[in-house]
């Protein structure tokens, strides 16, 4: 009763499609749920992500799980788990992929999941760094342990759109850094993002990581999209 009412009071939408949501609907309607554009990466031994770090940087498996369109349902899911506090729709993606990925986490035998770290003020001021939920419930499902600790961002920079190529680089060279010890030699990284656009972040986070001896990088994200 109170549920209904409540209910009522604050309707729950869709975080797809901002339909009111369904009784037995959760985070995501139906309609929103069977149209998830999804990329089957996973699947593709050479696919748009993996192509991104071709020549640049070694990969060893990279894949994103859901395309990217402006004014789609996934642009509407990125931003209402980045702005909006939704970060169950986090939790929501992640459980889901992890089952598209249990073959690959069996075969490349990942050590640690590694999230694309946001600067601490930036964290500050969003209060959570949006592609946590996701990164848990990879680890979770798929038994990898999650660190968030081991790669950081140096310094504090406002979005990488407006600057031309150049000005990208140089800021991406500086701008991650990591902090290991022996213990961490030997492993295998599952590094993970919201978006990849460019790439150049994702590079720079590697590279990071690769400071690390005998580290083999993989790439995880949420969604693609070419810009
Ligand atoms: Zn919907």
């Amino acid at each position: 009763m109170l549920k209904n009412l409540l209910n009522l009071l604050f309707p729950k939408l869709c975080n797809g499609c901002n339909s009111l949501l369904l009784k037995n609907e959760a985070i995501i309607c139906s309609t929103c749920r069977h149209g998830l554009p999804l990329t089957q990466h996973h699947n593709l031994k050479d696919n748009y992500t993996t192509n991104k770090f071709y020549g640049i940087i070694p990969v060893e498996f990279s894949a994103s799980m859901l395309f990217f369109h402006k004014e789609g349902i996934v642009q509407n899911l990125i931003h209402n788990l980045k702005y909006r506090k939704h970060q169950e729709i986090g939790t929501f993606l992640g459980n889901w992929y992890a089952e598209d990925l249990k073959e690959i986490a069996k075969k490349h035998d990942f050590s640690e999941i590694i999230p694309v770290p946001l600067h601490k003020k930036r964290l500050q001021e969003r209060g959570y760094n949006q592609v946590t939920t996701f990164c848990e419930a990879l680890s979770k499902n798929l038994h990898i342990n999650y660190n968030d600790k081991l790669l950081f961002r140096n310094l504090y920079s406002k979005t990488q759109t407006k600057k031309n190529k150049e000005q990208r680089n140089e800021v991406a060279k500086s701008l991650f850094d990591v902090t290991f010890t022996e213990a961490d030699y030997d492993k295998h990284f599952l590094l993970v993002d919201d978006v990849i656009t460019s790439g150049a972040t994702l590079e720079a986070c590697a590279k990071a990581l690769l400071k690390i001896p005998n580290a083999k990088i993989s790439i995880v994200t949420i969604a693609y999209t070419d810009s």
